[in-house]
């Protein structure tokens, strides 16, 4: 469509074109029902549809097996920092659960769970990789851009005796850093829960390796207002709490199948169509590829630039889906050729390359809606820019 530009914003997210063309096709009656699917009832055979084709096409694409639930609910993956402690801080008699902050929002997970049980941080909050808290050091890492960051190596963190479950944020959206592989470290009885937000849907994973698997819907598979939740039904069964929020309660939301009380119909639909393109692009194996494709066009650029662009994440944790960068020239960070770039770069009809208010910066996210296509266009810009300027 000529007039849209190539968003490669951090979430609310690009769609792909072919799947809002559905949507607007649909859009003033679904399905020969007369309504669009946001005025149908949730209780509707016509929504009821929508949310089981969703279930069956996630379920086919990750092979999730029968004992584990998958949810859809409200309040995004921030209600599951919250939910996750209030459902599983009591599993084991320690009441305390391990969390590996390795950047923003696991910081951000770690200190909400803080507020109902006792938290063990596995990487101390002295380490130098305390430069991921952006909260706590505002700054850090961007300002000097050489002090690299990552996850400090498994045998250096510090895992309590019993905890009732470890928790680890699989890609962090605004420090860049990702994990491809799961913990080994982690005893195999302590239930891990992932918030896998950002990097859902770009590369296959083994779901019966974790308890709870969380990712928030406006990146890789649709609209806001959504978190799918996929989780081992036998640890719900566990679980003694009396006092949690109604709507974060894990049991009575499998109880109701996500439907206790309105969910986010619209926001599931979308995700419904996003699963059916997400397999009809060859499933996780081709979204893979695509996603590896993608970041090496970047990364390749930022490597090949002699340091004008800075990209401070160790090669093994950079992500392939949010690229945090710097311009750096004379050996600082240069505000204003960055100012520069975004401006220019929106005469390309390109946008949302912005980092994220906490860090400054740029921000180059590549979630599945962006295409190979889209990727060269702005390492072409980059490549430009930097003959121009430096
Ligand atoms: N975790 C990660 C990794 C995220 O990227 C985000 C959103 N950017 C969140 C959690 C919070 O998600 P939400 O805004 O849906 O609550």
């Amino acid at each position: 469509h000529s007039t849209r530009k190539i968003n490669f914003g951090a979430g609310p997210a690009q769609l792909p074109v072919e799947v809002l063309e559905t949507i607007q096709n649909e859009f003033l009656d679904f399905n020969g029902s007369g309504s669009n699917v946001m005025e149908l009832s949730h209780r509707s055979s016509a929504f009821a549809k929508i949310i089981q084709e969703a279930e069956r096409d996630i379920r086919e694409i990750l092979t999730i097996p029968d004992s584990y639930a998958v949810l859809f609910l409200q309040g995004g993956a921030t209600a599951q920092f919250s939910a996750v402690a209030l459902n599983f801080l009591n599993l084991k008699p320690s009441k305390t659960a391990d969390y590996l902050v390795t950047g923003y929002w696991s910081e951000k997970a770690a200190k909400e769970a803080e507020k109902f049980g006792k938290i063990n941080w596995v990487v101390p909050k002295s380490s130098k990789y305390q430069g991921n808290c952006i909260q706590t050091k505002p700054k850090y890492r961007l300002i000097n851009a050489l002090n690299e960051i990552g996850v400090p190596a498994e045998d250096t963190w510090k895992l309590s005796e019993e905890p009732s479950y470890f928790y680890y944020c699989a890609n962090e959206t605004i420090d860049g850093v990702e994990m491809e592989n799961i913990p080994t470290v982690v005893p195999k009885d302590v239930p891990i829960v992932c918030d896998m937000s950002s990097n859902f849907l770009t590369r296959p994973f083994d779901v019966t390796k974790y308890a709870v698997i969380f990712a928030s819907a406006q990146k890789n598979f649709g609209a806001s207002g959504l978190v799918l939740v996929i989780l081992r039904k036998d640890l719900v069964e566990n679980n003694t709490n009396k006092s949690i929020p109604i709507i974060l309660d894990y049991k009575v939301q499998i109880a109701n199948e996500s439907m206790y009380n309105t969910p986010p119909t619209f926001s599931i639909y979308v995700a419904n169509k996003m699963f059916a393109w997400t397999k009809a692009q060859g499933g996780l194996k081709a979204l893979n590829q695509q996603s590896a494709s993608k970041s090496s066009l970047v990364y390749e650029t930022i490597d090949e630039s002699n340091g004008f662009y800075v990209n401070s994440v160790e090669k093994n944790y950079r992500s392939r889906v949010n690229i945090p960068l710097r311009i750096v020239t004379n050996g600082t960070t240069n505000e204003t050729l960055e100012a520069l770039f975004l401006a220019e770069v929106v005469k390309s009809n390109m946008f949302e390359l912005k980092g994220h208010r906490a860090v400054g910066g740029i921000r180059i996210s590549l979630y599945n809606g962006i295409t190979v296509k889209e990727t060269e266009k702005l390492v072409n810009f980059m490549r430009t820019f930097q003959a121009k300027n430096n």
